[in-house]
């Protein structure tokens, strides 16, 4: 009971008459010893232990991701698809018995639709077609275009200036071909060996993420002010897969500044490309695109789906656990977020199940548009920004299907030893780093920009470098036993956290 100002004087009232009466007092002290015999108060290691448990014995992480991918399908920002997956989401979650379950409403500015695209090489005549993926939240071409196929090997805006006036109709290679990563290594590599991938800048980039990115942006606008056809990049993965990724910047109109087409070629045909166009004069390379794209006139609503376990002592003050709801959709999204989803689910399953009473609330959130810039997420933060200083933590599962291994994130060397003490248990499951630095950009960090600390749980790569963004993103490559294993740490961690004397500390180093 919450002792507001009308009740405390009956309260105090009644405390009174138990010291008058003596016997009464000590009754009352004899009831409540004996009473906790009976059901003494569980310790945090046998609540893990009960958590760990049921994780294994009634585990539905499996048959959830079943239905998100094969029933449901990639989720798509704005799509119906993805309204489908935000109701079916809320209803787990009431079934599991979560309170205060509902959609949250933000905006985006524009929807998209992905046409088809289809690519042939016309000269040299040698019959091939090319696999080919738009960028997402990118036109299409006005029907079919033919152009020459040129390659683009300008790193900066100096360079650049170089290929003025030379580039009108032309279908331009943005560089040479992706270095792949050796194959042996590939259960080792994360994302991003793609065009537009996280981590394209490697090992001795002189230049940010950030830097890359808005280079990129003033080459695109410069390519289609010199009145280029489209610009093709080299999707950067194994095995002819494709790759897409894109998005906008808070409110802007994706269609008002991405204005070229932009395509990401399968990696052994983007080699056969830029061989071709390689050859000195007069050898020509030229390709046929049509592409046709929509975009979809907003604002548009997006939902973000959210559920609750009440917290006993301290329900104003919460732990958030989340992943992203929404996919690309060359694959099923079955590792990004589908995975994530379905351990938040398990998640709220096993801790609704167990019975355990968290002193704090924790807050479950699948997050939607986190793949056009995390958008969901930072709407979210914006509209609880009074919410901001009463949250612990962001905890975010968002790198494919792999074992959790670490837990960390934001650049907060406080947080390491209280996550130590406090997750023993899950060292024998094989979460043993508590790093304040993890790769990777999610959910978490719209928290983390914001002061809450924001923490993502590393993962073994499983393949992710195979299926990110890809049309390899399926049901198949998901691994229960790892699932069960993430679902067991995120329910472990969600706990001990909202069971802390204190919120987490918010100092960074
Ligand atoms: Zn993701």
């Amino acid at each position: 009971m919450r002792i507001s100002g009308e009740t405390a004087g009956t309260v105090r009232g009644r405390w009174a008459a138990v010291w008058l009466g003596g016997f009464s007092l000590l009754a009352l002290l004899v009831a409540s010893v004996a009473s906790r015999a009976q059901a003494p108060a569980e310790t945090a290691e046998e609540l893990d232990r009960k958590l760990i448990a049921e994780a294994r014995t009634g585990s539905q992480v499996m048959a959830n991701l079943k239905y998100l991918c094969d029933e449901i399908g990639p989720r798509l920002t704005g799509s119906p698809a993805l309204k489908r997956a935000n109701t079916w989401a809320a209803e787990r979650m009431k079934a599991y018995g979560l309170t205060n379950v509902h959609l949250e409403t933000w905006s985006m500015p524009e929807g998209w639709q992905r046409g088809h695209a289809r690519a042939r090489i016309v000269e040299p005549e040698n019959g091939r077609t090319l696999s080919v993926a738009s960028m997402g939240w990118h036109p299409g071409t006005p029907g079919k275009v033919q152009g020459d196929v040129v390659i683009l090997r300008a790193k900066d805006l100096k360079e650049l200036a170089a290929y003025q006036g030379k580039l009108r109709g032309a279908i331009v290679l943005s560089g040479p071909p992706t270095q792949l990563p050796d194959l042996k290594d590939m259960e080792k590599i994360g994302v991003g060996f793609g065009p537009t991938g996280r981590k394209e800048k490697g090992k001795g980039a002189k230049r940010s993420f950030e830097e890359m990115m808005a280079f990129r942006k003033e080459r695109a606008d410069f390519l289609k002010r010199e009145g280029v056809a489209a610009l093709l990049m080299d999707a950067g993965k194994h095995f002819g897969l494709l790759f897409t990724s894109g998005g906008w910047r808070g409110t802007e109109r994706p269609s008002a500044t991405n204005r070229l087409p932009t395509l990401a070629v399968a990696h052994n045909h983007y080699e056969l490309l830029y061989r071709l166009a390689s050859r000195p004069a007069p050898a020509r390379t030229r390709i046929e695109l049509d592409v046709s794209n929509t975009f979809v006139p907003g604002p548009l609503p997006v939902f973000n789906t959210v559920g609750e376990i009440r917290g006993s002592e301290k329900p104003e003050e919460y732990v958030i656990v989340g992943a992203h709801l929404d996919s690309w959709d060359l694959g099923q999204g079955a590792t990004d977020n589908g995975t994530g989803t379905s351990v938040v689910l398990e998640t709220a399953r096993i801790l609704a199940k167990s019975g355990v009473k968290p002193r704090r609330t924790i807050r479950f959130i699948l997050f939607t548009g986190e793949e056009q810039g995390l958008h969901g997420s930072r709407a979210y933060v914006e509209k609880h920004k009074d919410e901001l200083a009463r949250m612990s933590a962001c905890l975010v599962h968002d790198t494919g299907t792999g074992k959790v291994i670490g837990l960390g994130g934001g650049g907060r060397a406080a947080l390491r030893p209280i996550l130590e003490k406090e997750l023993t248990s899950l060292k024998e499951l094989g979460l043993t780093e508590f790093t304040p630095r993890v790769s990777g950009g999610s959910d978490h960090a719209s928290f983390d920009r914001k002061g809450v600390p924001g923490l993502m749980f590393k993962q073994e790569r499983a393949g992710y470098g195979f299926t990110h963004h890809s049309q390899a993103d399926t049901f198949d490559r998901a691994r229960e036993a790892d699932l069960i294993q993430g679902a067991q740490a995120m329910s472990v961690a969600a706990l001990r956290i909202a069971n802390l004397p204190e919120l987490l500390p918010r100092t960074k180093e």
